[in-house]
Formats: structure tokens, sequence, C-alpha cells
């Protein structure tokens, strides 16, 4: 017999695993009873009833015994607690601004820095909508515009930077409600809702020089920012040698202020940053975190939180770390690729987009093709996903019409540090199945619609 010959070597996780968490095994009769009790919504089903979690990265990451150690640490005092100026020197140290306001989780932040900065009527510019980002600005009055480049809505597009800004669209919107109206221009990397997408630094270089130029702040939704600058690492020319901390730095560097939700790279549990280079803001949400949060030396976080956020901070950046968390989404990508499952491409840094359009083609958009996947997948093996389409796209403000999103995507996010090649490896071959058995699948009816971020907590049936 011939024997295997290497021929790439192979790379594994920085870590072991030293304290394990038992899962559920569930039958199929199980998850049918769990379903239809939750609507058809994975996000009401009950954990317990979940065997392989892809439903989000937030929150949901594995922390490691140096911020499990930090844990202990806490300095609870309710004002100026010492994890609080360790988080502030790690803030300033990794992201390069000097003042910072913690907030309990992202949206928290988003919250604040929309209600500082946006006069009702305002437009605010960005890179493809995320949610939450989306309700605040909203909610403070804002109307928001979708300057992203044109192939990001194209599933099989492989532009190495989908979510690069197109600066023609941002000029045309500022040409047509004038700069003053622009409240500031929302940039996020890499871009959640088309599919982990990152920005490039040629095109952060661009938009930081027009809105300078035309006086309109730049503002980062920095969430993910490690895994934008580990695909800039990978794909951009001229920064193949620089360190992932440098290239953090150079991204903050063009913006006046960022958020984060820290549930995502900083491998924490809970948390979110507010950071700017603007004192004048720094005060105003130094303020206004009182009123939402809690003191400003805390917003909402304990200290051990803290502790743990700032101590996330320093592995985030490792190299090696980040390389793991999004090797192991390109491995899931490459198995899908093998069954021919349509996904978005190129894959993404925290998750596999399965592109449900072209998946359950014989489904119309408002039989939410999406959620009647995520659905199916849940129902085949137990592994949770979660819609991101037309049920999360909402309603037209004015028409009240269903939003029509281009992409009808399935979201299956690799919390970091949590499952092994295994489970992805059954995850996939899930996928596969229901794929097999795709033609069977009828849609799903909205029986129950919350009035905000209906995907959350809207209900369904089976047609
Ligand atoms: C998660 C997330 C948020 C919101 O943060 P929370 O901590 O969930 O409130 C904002 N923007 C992006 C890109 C996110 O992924």
């Amino acid at each position: 017999m011939a024997k295997k010959k290497i021929m790439k070597r192979s790379w594994a996780e920085p870590f072991k695993i030293k304290v394990v968490e038992p899962i559920k095994m569930t039958t199929r009769e199980h998850r049918e009873k769990a379903l239809k009790v939750a609507g058809y919504n994975t996000f009401l089903l009950k954990s317990e009833d979940v065997y392989i979690d892809l439903l989000t990265d937030s929150g949901t990451n594995a922390m490691s015994d140096y911020q499990w150690a930090g844990m202990m640490l806490g300095d609870e005092a309710y004002a100026g607690s010492k994890n609080f100026y360790y988080l502030w020197d790690n803030v300033k140290k990794y992201y390069g601004m000097p003042y910072f306001v913690p907030t309990h989780q992202g949206r928290a932040a988003e919250h604040i820095i929309s209600k500082i900065l946006i006069t009702p009527g305002d437009y605010v510019p960005g890179n493809m909508y995320f949610t939450t980002t989306k309700l605040h600005q909203e909610l403070a009055g804002a109307t928001f515009v979708d300057v992203i480049i044109d192939e990001a809505h194209d599933t099989e597009n492989e532009h190495p930077f989908k979510g690069n800004i197109d600066l023609q669209k941002l000029k045309d919107l500022v040409k047509k409600v004038g700069a003053k109206k622009i409240a500031y221009i929302s940039m996020a990397g890499p871009v959640n809702m088309a599919g982990g997408q990152p920005f490039s630094m040629k095109n952060l270089k661009a938009v930081g020089k027009y809105a300078k130029e035309n006086k309109i702040p730049l503002w980062f939704d920095a969430t993910r920012a490690v895994e934008n600058a580990y695909f800039i690492k990978e794909r951009e020319k001229g920064y193949g040698k620089a360190s992932i901390q440098k290239i953090l730095h150079e991204m903050c560097s063009y913006f006046d202020g960022l958020w984060v939700s820290a549930k995502k790279d900083l491998m924490v549990n809970i948390g979110g940053i507010l950071a700017t280079k603007s004192k004048k803001v720094f005060q105003a949400a130094r303020n206004m975190v009182v009123v939402y949060e809690g003191l400003h030396t805390y917003g909402g976080l304990a200290g051990r939180d803290m502790e743990a956020m700032a101590r996330g901070m320093e592995e985030m950046v490792d190299f090696d770390t980040i390389r793991a968390r999004i090797g192991q989404v390109e491995y899931a990508g490459k198995r899908l690729e093998e069954f021919g499952i349509p996904f978005v491409k190129p894959v993404g840094g925290h998750a596999i987009f399965l592109d449900a359009k072209k998946f359950l083609s014989h489904l119309k958009q408002d039989l939410f093709p999406a959620q009647t996947l995520a659905a199916e997948i849940y129902a085949d093996s137990g592994v949770r996903s979660m819609e991101r389409g037309i049920v999360s796209a909402g309603r037209n403000k004015k028409t009240g019409e269903h939003n029509y999103p281009k992409l009808e995507l399935v979201r299956l996010t690799f919390p970091r540090r949590v499952y092994t090649q295994a489970h992805i490896d059954v995850t996939v071959e899930s996928i596969a199945s229901v794929y097999e058995n795709r033609k069977s699948f009828k849609g799903l009816r909205m029986t129950y619609e919350p009035k905000y971020l209906r995907f959350f907590q809207g209900r369904f049936e089976r047609i």
C-alpha cells in the first residue's frame, strides 16, 4: 500500500481543554416538540435542547485560565475600581484611543453614541447595517443609508474586501443632503450582515481622508476589529509581516471614535466599550452613561468583568489565537464545499452564511426560506443557527411592508475556543443531509410579530 505523503503541515489550536461542559444528546422526536414550542424560531429554543450551539459568537466564548484567574481579582468598589483603570490602560494600548467609557454591552455604547452625535433629521451612512446599530441610529432620529460596495450583495463574488465602502455612494449622499446633515459615518469590520466580510486598509484610508476633508466624524464598530486586522494581514499588500496589534492600531488611527461589543473579539461573556479621541464626546458619554448604565467607572459591569475584558484584550491580538479562530470557520467552509452547499464566499471571519435563496430555491422570500432552513437544521441534528434575511430586515418604516433584502442567509456562528473539529464535521454532515431533502420543505407562516427586532421573538408555524 502506498504511504501518504505530507502535503501541507497542519496547525492546531494554541490551547488545551481544562474544564468540560457536558451537552445533551436529543432525539428527532424531542427536537420536533421543542421546535413547535419555540415557534420555529431558533432564538426561542431552550439552550438545554441544543446539541451544538452556533446561534451566535456573542458572549459564548470560552475564557482562558488567565481570564478566570482575573475574575478573582475583581475590585467591586462602586467608584474607581482598579480593574477599570487597568482596562482603560489596555483600551489606550490596543485601540489607541485616549478616552474610554465602559458599557454593559455593545448596543449600550451604540445607544449612547447615537444620542450624542445624531440630531433628528440627520443621515448615517454605513457599510451595510447591523441590527442594533441601525435601530439605535433610527431611534435617535437618523436615517441609515447603506453605502457598501455592490459586491457585498453578491454571495458568489470572491472580492477579498466585500466590507469596503463605495466612496462614490458616500459622495452622492453628501451631495444630496449636505455634509452638515451627516451625523457620522458608521464603519464596521468585518461586516456581520454581509457574511463577516472585511474592509481593506486602503479603503479605510480613502474614507478617512474624505471624511476629514468634509468634517464628517468617522466612527468604528470595532466589535470584530481583530478579525478585520487578520484579513488585512492575510490579504492586503504590505501587511503580511505586520503584527495584529500594529494593524489594529493603524485601523483605529483613522477613526474619531469606536464602540465594541466585548462579547466578540475580547473573548468574554459580557461587556462593551465606547472609546474616542474627542474630549467633548467623551465628556458627554461619561455623563450619559450614568443615566443608562451606571457610574462611568463601571458602566453596568462588575469589576471582575472588566478584569476579564482587559485580559481578553491581551489574548485577542495573539496571532495563533486569531488564526485558530478564523481557521476553524475556513475548515467548515471547505467541508461544505465538498457537498456543493451554497454559502457566501469568501468565508467570513466569525461565521458561515448559507445562501437560503439558493439552498431552498423553490421557496419565495415571503415564505421565510432562511427561517425555514434554520428550523430544519435544528430538527435534523440539534445544531442551532439563526436567520439573517427577511425576518431580520424588518418592515419599511413608511409603507409597513416587509423589507426584501437581497441576502437571505442562515448564519452558523462559531463561538471562540468552544467546539472541536469533530463538532464541525457533525454540523456539516447535518447540513448536507438537509440539503438532500430540501425539496420537501414548504416554508413557514408568521403567527406573531413583535414591534422591535422581530427576529428575536417572532413566532412561526410550518406550512
Ligand atoms: C454584537 C454586535 C453589536 C451589538 O453588541 P451587543 O454586545 O450584542 O449589544 C454591534 N455591532 C456588531 C458588529 C456586533 O456584532
